[in-house]
């Protein structure tokens, strides 16, 4: 979209990530005469490189398909795990309105949802956690119906992406894995590859989308369908208004600045403020974490410009950021890539994670949001960032480690890279990572006995839901416990890095941004990590940030088109 002069709208939107974007969709679907700017020349931000979950109780789409959940036992489950009365009203929406938001943008869009099915709570062991049927993911998406718009959608992370540009599921993991087992597998892996070839003709990378690189380009395709006017390179700078009201906002816009005059409000969703280094500095545990996995664009703009209205931030206690352990992956070009050990590595049977006295100080299978904070609390008492995970090259062959793939023929390139530490004796390995050699010994000596009884008394790893659910159901005693004793051994490091933050804008629960006298700044609306979690900084389970930016951008749109407007 070019533009010159002012312009008014209905609704400004700023921000085309997950919450921007679906605040315009739904604006749009309302009637509404709404603009969408965005900073840099893509739309996604950080949903563009997330696995596209959300966190929607009592969704429609799992009811179907026979996992049954309820609003009332996920309430259950956040009063244990935040508090009754912590941010009640706020939370009252979100669960009261997620289906339905769920279902509107699946009637009337292009966003469709898949259940997942089986996919635990975090906290699996408190009341009213979840083992199925809380959890959507987009429904994969094929990039080649936006044509020449396709370059707009960010790529996901290279780490993530497989020949320099293929994506693949969770579903598809297994049966390229297993391509040599079944014919089955082979006939499914050999068309993957054979679109993807064929995509690499015309397209930069792979067409068939996934994960929240599916979401986004749902929503832009979305968004396109509907004619809806995005300004890319277009930043928003200011507000215009005061403690009272907002009126519009300034962006710039190639060296232009344009004013924008917004007859029923503005939406902030810039991302939050994970690389803004003084507000990770003010709201972050000391020592400040180096990494952040969030686009680097999201320099905490919406933030800046709701407190110089006067606007409150929230919540006050909490970590500030819903956390992973990450590797740090030096890449061929020199730069340096980070890898998020989710899901896929730590649980299995056959790891620990120490840090800097050779001791283990958590389960390793616990939520990374989890073992991060676990990280924090132990550097407290000893050096334990970063910490190291341990293993064997029996784990390595069988279930990889960070970009490390199963069944790797060469994991001695990664030594050479750096990535991996390793060595033919524990002791060895551990003086190359610089940790307490004996320790060490002692620890995997103790933790292979927990290998064989199948339970581990120190930190009850595999005792929980979500601790089996990510561990190897084929290994017994226990899926999450295994020997630790073949040669060579392999050490990797790995970090706390934020992948969303959850210290925003205090909203009520439309979205609306709250003064710190608890009064709305009339016409000032926030969303996705611009708003303040709505789970105070916990971490209840798969998609706890997608859920909620989605629910509350339509939520503060069905606000702002109820609201009076304002006319200069
Ligand atoms: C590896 C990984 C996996 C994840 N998986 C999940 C998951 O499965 N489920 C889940 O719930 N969460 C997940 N997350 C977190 C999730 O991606 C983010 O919380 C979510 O994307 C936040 O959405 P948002 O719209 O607020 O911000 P973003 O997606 O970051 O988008 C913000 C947009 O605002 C733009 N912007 C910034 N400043 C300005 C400005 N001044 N003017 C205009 N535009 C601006 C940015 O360029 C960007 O396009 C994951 C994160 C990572 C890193």
């Amino acid at each position: 979209m070019d533009v010159s002069a002012d312009i008014d709208v209905d609704l400004l939107i700023a921000g085309a990530g997950p919450a921007g974007m679906t605040a315009a969709l739904v604006a749009s679907l309302e009637g509404l005469d709404v603009l969408l700017c965005e900073k840099s020349g893509q739309i996604g931000g950080t949903g563009s490189t997330s696995a596209g979950t959300l966190w929607i109780p009592g969704n429609s789409q799992n009811r179907s398909a026979g996992f049954n959940d309820s609003v009332a036992q996920a309430n259950r489950y956040l009063d244990a795990l935040i508090g009754e009365g912590c941010n009640r009203d706020v939370r009252d929406a979100y669960l009261q309105t997620g289906p339905a938001a769920i279902d509107y943008l699946c009637e009337r869009s292009d966003v469709q949802f898949l259940p997942c099915g089986a996919h635990p709570d975090y906290r699996s062991n408190m009341p009213g956690a979840a083992i199925a049927g809380r959890a959507i993911v987009p429904a994969p998406f094929d990039g080649r119906l936006l044509g020449a718009d396709f370059r707009r959608i960010r790529p996901p992370v290279p780490e993530f992406m497989l020949f320099g540009g293929m994506m693949v599921g969770k579903a598809d993991i297994a049966r390229l894995i297993g391509r040599f087992k079944s014919f089955g597998n082979f006939i499914y892996s050999a068309k993957l590859f054979m679109r993807y070839l064929a995509d690499r003709v015309k397209y930069p990378r792979g067409t068939r989308l996934m994960m929240g690189n599916a979401l986004v380009a749902r929503l832009f395709y979305s968004l396109r369908r509907r004619r809806v006017p995005i300004m890319f390179d277009a930043a928003i700078a200011d507000l215009v208004g005061d403690r009272d009201g907002v009126t519009g906002a300034r962006l710039k816009c190639g060296g232009k600045d344009i004013l924008v005059r917004a007859r029923r409000g503005v939406v902030l969703a810039t991302g939050g403020y994970g690389h803004n280094k003084d507000f990770r500095s003010a709201f972050m545990p000391q020592p400040v974490p180096e990494y952040s996995m969030s686009y680097e664009g999201n320099q905490g703009d919406g933030l800046e410009m709701g407190r110089r209205l006067g606007a409150a931030c929230a919540p006050e206690q909490s970590t500030s950021g819903l956390w992973t352990p990450v590797s740090v992956v030096p890449r061929p070009d020199g730069t340096k890539g980070l890898f998020p050990h989710l899901v896929l590595d730590r649980a299995k049977p056959g790891l620990i994670a120490v840090n800097s006295t050779g001791r283990r100080f958590v389960n390793e299978a616990a939520s990374y949001h989890d073992f991060v904070l676990a990280m924090f609390e132990s550097n407290k008492a000893s050096p334990s960032i970063p910490a190291w995970l341990v293993c064997d090259a029996a784990f390595i062959a069988k279930y990889g480690l960070g970009v490390v793939y199963p069944g790797h023929r060469n994991p001695g390139k990664f030594v050479e890279s750096g990535y991996l530490a390793s060595a033919r004796s524990l002791e060895d390995l551990a003086h190359k990572i610089k940790v307490d050699a004996a320790q060490l010994r002692d620890t995997v000596t103790r933790y292979n006995r927990f290998a064989a009884t199948g339970v581990d008394v120190d930190f009850g790893k595999g005792e929980t839901e979500l601790n089996r659910f990510n561990g190897d159901a084929d290994h017994k005693p226990n899926p999450c416990i295994g020997l630790v004793t073949t040669p060579p051994f392999y050490a990797l490091a790995v970090w706390p890095a934020d992948i969303a933050v959850s210290t925003g804008l205090a909203t009520d629960s439309d979205a609306r941004v709250l003064r710190d006298d608890g009064k709305p700044i009339r016409g000032l609306y926030a969303c996705g990590n611009d708003m303040a979690s709505v789970m105070a900084g916990s971490y209840p389970g798969p998609g706890t940030t997608l859920g909620p930016a989605v629910v509350f951008a339509y939520r503060a749109v069905m606000h702002a088109k109820t609201s009076v407007p304002w006319v200069g």
